[in-house]
């Protein structure tokens, strides 16, 4: 009966999304993708298909040209408000500016198969009670000012997943230039220069 309900939820709307989206190309590499996701990496692939399923429970739409054959399924809205989110192989909220982003947490979740959502989880919860990223968070550039900052400016960057998409945003922008990714204090903070600031960022994905 349990097994019955989650095929009508969670698989069914799922399935009909991968096919209006057309999201896994027609190539070996589409083959390819198709079945990590469903060996694997499936666990993902579920919790990815659970929030597709609350998504357009909310009446959020799929965005069939933002993501046919890319190897995913992305939703026009944002499930959390100012931030893209990334479930699986489900995004919700991405645009141009953060595609790349976004696209590495669904190689992250692939390549990382069944271990990915408990070493985020995991991760989360550590640096939540042990804030040892305190040591090395950039305190003028996102300061923590509450218990909400604590974790949308503290936290959150920190956390392994979203301090390997940022460093690799910021290596996409600057390319070897020494600018550290966003929440990162700078190394060499004595010759900080006013133009270092620029680096800032409001990006939340
Ligand atoms: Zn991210």
């Amino acid at each position: 009966m349990l097994a019955a309900w989650a095929v009508a939820v969670v698989a069914v709307p799922y399935g009909w999304a991968v096919g209006r989206v057309r999201a896994y190309p027609p190539t070996g590499r589409g083959v390819a993708l198709f079945a990590v996701d469903h060996t694997w990496s499936l666990v993902n692939t579920i919790a990815g298909a659970g929030f597709l399923t609350v998504n357009l429970a909310r009446g959020h739409h799929l965005d069939p040209p933002r993501c046919c054959r890319r190897g995913r399924i992305d939703i026009h809205e944002q499930a959390m408000r100012g931030y893209a989110t990334t479930l699986g192989n489900v995004i919700a909220g991405g645009t141009a500016a953060n595609e790349r982003h976004e696209d590495l947490h669904v190689r992250q979740a692939r390549l990382l198969g069944p271990l990915y959502l408990p070493l985020v989880g995991l991760n989360y919860v550590l640096f939540s009670v042990l804030p040892v990223w305190w040591l090395y968070h950039d305190h003028d550039g996102y300061p923590i000012t509450g218990p909400g900052r604590y974790f949308t400016r503290g936290v959150y960057l920190h956390v392994w997943h979203e301090a390997w998409a940022y460093r690799r945003d910021v290596r996409d922008r600057y390319g070897d230039l020494p600018v550290p990714r966003p929440g990162r204090r700078h190394p060499r903070r004595t010759r900080r220069s006013r133009g270092d600031r620029g680096h800032c960022t409001t990006d939340k994905t």
